[in-house]
């Protein structure tokens, strides 16, 4: 529950004059504009406000607090500040480097480490540091282990997701116009792993997904059973005939001698 706001105190609310020579003494050279506002911050406690004349703070304002004793009358300026009013032109607020960033932002050498709690991540059991192949290292590298952390279970499904919702996903105009499916194509390349169930990676160098996640819904035209329509192909033409029976006009007319030869 907030508590009310005290009354002014009305030795320091009509300390106006102390409050503008500390606002002019720090906004110098440039003048201190009109006294707007008066508030009580506390008992005993009351802040000025005057308005900035500088150029490029439109709507900021002068707040000079000031207080005094209980049983005095003097007036103390506790401080001077220039605070963004309502109406003021402020820089929007910070938004972390990490939040900023988005998918495809990253330039060679930029760094972004995942959050310690990341859940997408998970400890995964490690085969050693080591770097002997032995058969226990070599398996556990087969079925993704021997990582400091592994793909969890959220981190798996956020990610087929992804790739069912993105541009190789089943909802494309592409897979929607394809007669195939990548599930039945031959230039499909199988995963390892739990996504191999309905993912792939296409190995087409002449479709538009070649070297990226497909799902086993996508499609294209470049389907390995693809087929031109009849009506596309070169058209068929009639067999060579040996005619018999006309005769073929023959132009007898001897090429014409030129008389200097
Ligand atoms: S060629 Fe087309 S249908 Fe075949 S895997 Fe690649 S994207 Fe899928």
């Amino acid at each position: 529950m907030s508590m009310p706001t005290p009354a002014p105190d009305a030795r320091l609310a009509e300390a106006v004059d102390v409050a503008r020579a500390a606002a002019t003494s720090a906004a110098a050279p440039e003048p201190v504009g009109e006294h707007i506002a008066v508030v009580a911050d506390a008992e005993r406690l009351v802040s000025h406000h005057f308005a900035c004349s500088r150029a490029g703070y439109v709507g900021w304002y002068w707040s000079i607090s000031v207080s005094r004793a209980p049983d005095g009358e003097d007036v103390t300026v506790n401080d001077v500040v220039l605070l963004p009013g309502d109406s003021a032109v402020t820089a929007p607020e910070w938004t972390p480097y990490k939040d900023r960033i988005r998918p495809g932002d990253l330039s060679p050498g930029d760094v972004l480490p995942p959050e310690d709690d990341d859940l997408r991540l998970v400890p995964a059991w490690s085969a050693g540091d080591g770097e002997e192949q032995t058969p226990d290292r070599f398996f556990a590298r087969e079925v993704g282990l021997g990582r400091e952390h592994v793909l969890s279970l959220e981190g798996r499904e956020m990610a087929a997701d992804r790739w069912h919702d993105g541009a190789q996903g089943p909802d494309t105009a592409m897979a929607k116009e394809s007669k195939g499916t990548c599930g039945g194509c031959g230039f499909l390349v199988s995963l390892a792993g739990p996504l191999s169930d309905r993912f792939g990676v296409c190995a087409n160098g002449m479709a538009n997904a070649d070297g990226q996640v497909v799902s086993f819904e996508h499609g294209c035209g470049a389907h390995s059973e693809a087929r031109l329509k009849r009506s596309a192909s070169a058209p068929a033409l009639p067999s060579h005939v040996h005619d018999t029976m006309t005769r073929d006009a023959v132009d007898l007319t001897p090429p014409a001698v030129d008389a200097e030869e």
